[in-house]
């Protein structure tokens, strides 16, 4: 498993910063101390921590290569680049490393019965696959709108015995899923655990899901070492909740050298509504500048439990946001990157729903590797900076997932005279 690094942060009362916490209604304040000591307990214990290096070894197929794309690099010209192959795990994504880890912490804790939200369906998948391997029972909360866009996966989760709960409040996606999720973990606390998939929501989930994830860059360090003999300068990923993204850096915060570039979701644009960009600008080539058209923008605020930069409109109510990506569309991010931004350690940026499909075409003729849309983010911000970059310079992009969700949109996008059906999208 990860090492399972002796981090500073977060504080005892899981502050980042400004930024975390717990901000939740008081009949979540007990389960949540439960859980935030059995966590500590396991995470300190052998047998807990063999089980989980066992399961992501056997079950999840650990660890992932650390790939040399020689095609890329050559195509781009400049830096040596190299893809962390967590698209090559089961079920298709790096969501089982938290699974696998919360779902035996359930079990320690006693509870039979898993819940999670979810918007593509790729953490419910995760989530369903590891209760059908613990025999736990499991529910999984979507919302409407995802459902019908995501039919596969919820197939999916229901052909891996989980029940799939169709949400149909506000706007019908992830946000409103989490809402629910939460309503029934207020309810059936006793026998449920609350599986959260990404770095988000109250203390210690921010903590605990960093910590499942950090095995990506704990691997990347040694792999990198083993090949390269040095560190890499610079690290890419895409960030939703942000769990990949600081599943990859952890492991190289205090390594002042290697700079970390984290890209969100800039839509179609930088209105309001139209993007998932939280932490930076979208369009305007410039992370720096936080403020976005119609008077909203992000800015901090509370959302499911946690103080963080939330989109929001000019009376505070939550923004809604757009990705051709399901897995970037959220209006709030983890509250760590909220207090990276702050500290200059990570840069932020934004790339185009475009420029992310245009990336994924580029990484499937010049690899053979057809990435999920969310990574495709980072590599389409990697497009623009490899060319400029020396050759010797070592560059590491988190594939967090791999595309065969996406081929819908990816086949309405295909250029004309390939089978696609462009201009029509
Ligand atoms: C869910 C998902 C993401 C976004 O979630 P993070 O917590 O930001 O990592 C990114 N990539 C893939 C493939 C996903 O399934």
């Amino acid at each position: 498993m990860a090492r399972l690094a002796g981090a500073t942060l977060p504080d005892a009362r899981g502050h980042f910063g400004a930024y975390g916490g717990r901000f939740v209604p008081e009949t979540l304040m007990a389960p949540l101390e439960e859980l935030e000591r059995a966590y500590r307990r396991a995470r300190s214990d052998r047998g807990f921590r063999r089980a989980l290096v066992g399961l992501l070894r056997d079950f999840a197929g650990r660890p992932t290569p650390l790939y040399f794309a020689e095609g890329l690099t050559r195509h781009l010209g400049g830096a040596r680049i190299y893809l962390k192959r967590e698209d090559l795990l089961h079920t298709g994504a790096h969501k089982i490393n938290n699974c696998l880890g919360q779902g035996l912490l359930a079990v320690r804790m006693g509870k039979r019965r898993l819940i999670a939200e979810t918007g593509a369906g790729q953490h419910g998948v995760a989530t369903a696959t590891v209760a059908a391997h613990l025999g736990l029972v499991c529910t999984v909360y979507m919302g409407e709108k995802d459902m019908a866009r995501q039919r596969l996966n919820v197939f999916r989760m229901q052909l891996l015995g989980a029940e799939v709960v169709p949400v149909a409040s506000g706007s019908r996606t992830l946000k409103d899923a989490i809402n629910e999720a939460m309503r029934d973990w207020v309810t059936n606390v006793e026998s449920t655990h609350y599986l959260l998939g990404s770095v988000c929501g109250a203390h210690p989930y921010p903590m605990m899901v960093r910590n499942f994830q950090s095995v990506i860059g704990w691997e990347t360090r040694q792999q990198i070492l083993r090949a390269e003999k040095r560190l890499p300068d610079s690290l890419f990923a895409c960030v939703g909740g942000g769990s990949n993204a600081i599943g990859l850096f952890y492991d190289f915060l205090r390594d002042r050298r290697v700079k970390m570039i984290a890209v969100e979701a800039g839509g179609r644009g930088p209105e309001l509504g139209q993007h998932a960009a939280r932490l930076s600008s979208p369009g305007s080539g410039d992370g720096s500048r936080l403020r976005q058209g119609s008077g909203g923008r992000a800015r901090p605020g509370v959302l499911h439990g946690t103080y963080t930069y939330v989109l929001q409109d000019k009376h505070g109510q939550i923004s809604t946001t757009h990705s051709v990506s399901a897995g970037l569309d959220y209006p709030a991010v983890g509250p760590e990157h909220a207090y990276l931004r702050e500290r200059g350690r990570v840069e932020y940026t934004a790339v185009s729903d475009e420029e992310a499909l245009e990336a994924a075409r580029v990484l499937a003729r010049q690899e053979g590797i057809i990435p999920a849309l969310e990574p495709a983010h980072a590599l389409a911000e990697l497009l623009k900076r490899a060319p400029k970059m020396r050759p010797k310079e070592i560059v590491v992009v988190n594939l967090s997932g791999r595309g065969d969700k996406d081929m819908d949109i990816l086949a309405k996008t295909l250029p004309p005279g390939r089978g696609g059906q462009a201009g029509q999208a």
